[in-house]
């Protein structure tokens, strides 16, 4: 059995709280009986390091992972198995970034830590605006680096596939659909389900420290990375 929330920020998003270091994640994701998750933060993927290593002193899967905003403004979380790939995409990630700084008055601090919970450093770049990447070009890169390409909380209305688009086309190649917790719950979807061809996930989309570990989803398999989580959901799906 496997207990896993793919989709939470860390204090590197703007938007989420500063103190929301890499280390306190995974530790109250511990408590919650978690041990698979994956740090998404907006277009940055800075804190994902020291959260694989404070989770292996508590024994937490940390999934590389990112939440990308496309040339659309449609949010998708993008994952690889390993941290290589997802460092070379992220260089990826930088160049398509338009050159602003952030206005940590306005939007937050993007802060950096280390994994025994110091803060090594402030990202200045503005980091929660679209990349000059389309969609349908990320899913390809993304899928030739060996990674997975999940659109978030699609039915959301605003930056979400269904906002930006109108529609989710079936004919699409990613790999599963997040819906938020919202429309998870309202829609009384369970995992195994599938939204126009494609596995539905749920997400906690964590912007605070109280919230991390107080949603998640089950599976009956013990999986280690995205592919085996994907494997394993698309098994139940069929
Ligand atoms: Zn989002
Ligand atoms: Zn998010």
């Amino acid at each position: 059995m496997t207990r896993f929330d793919l989709h939470l920020h860390s204090a590197l998003s703007a938007c989420a709280e500063n103190s929301l270091s890499p280390r306190r994640i995974v530790r109250r994701a511990r408590q919650a009986g978690v041990s698979l998750l994956a740090l998404t933060d907006h277009n940055a993927s800075g804190n994902v390091p020291p959260a694989i290593e404070a989770g292996r002193q508590v024994g937490v899967e940390v999934v590389p992972g990112l939440e990308l905003t496309t040339r659309e403004e449609v949010h998708v979380l993008v994952f690889f198995d390993a941290l290589e790939p997802l460092v070379d995409w992220q260089a990826v990630v930088d160049a398509a970034l338009p050159a602003l700084e952030n206005r940590p008055a306005v939007f937050g601090y993007q802060v950096l830590y280390d994994a025994a919970d110091e803060i090594i450093g402030v990202d200045d770049r503005l980091r929660q605006v679209g990349v000059s990447l389309g969609l349908e070009a990320i899913t390809e890169a993304v899928h030739a680096r060996g990674g997975a390409v999940i659109p978030a909380h699609v039915l959301r209305p605003r930056h979400s596939l269904v906002s930006q688009l109108g529609f989710i086309d079936p004919s699409a190649s990613y790999d599963a659909l997040e819906l938020g917790r919202r429309d998870w719950c309202r829609r009384g979807c369970r995992l195994g389900e599938r939204l126009e061809g494609f596995p539905v996930l749920t997400g906690s989309d964590t912007h605070c420290l109280e919230d991390v570990g107080a949603t998640w989803l089950e599976i009956d398999a013990a999986v280690h990375t995205i592919s085996g989580l994907l494997e394993a959901v698309r098994r139940m799906a069929a």
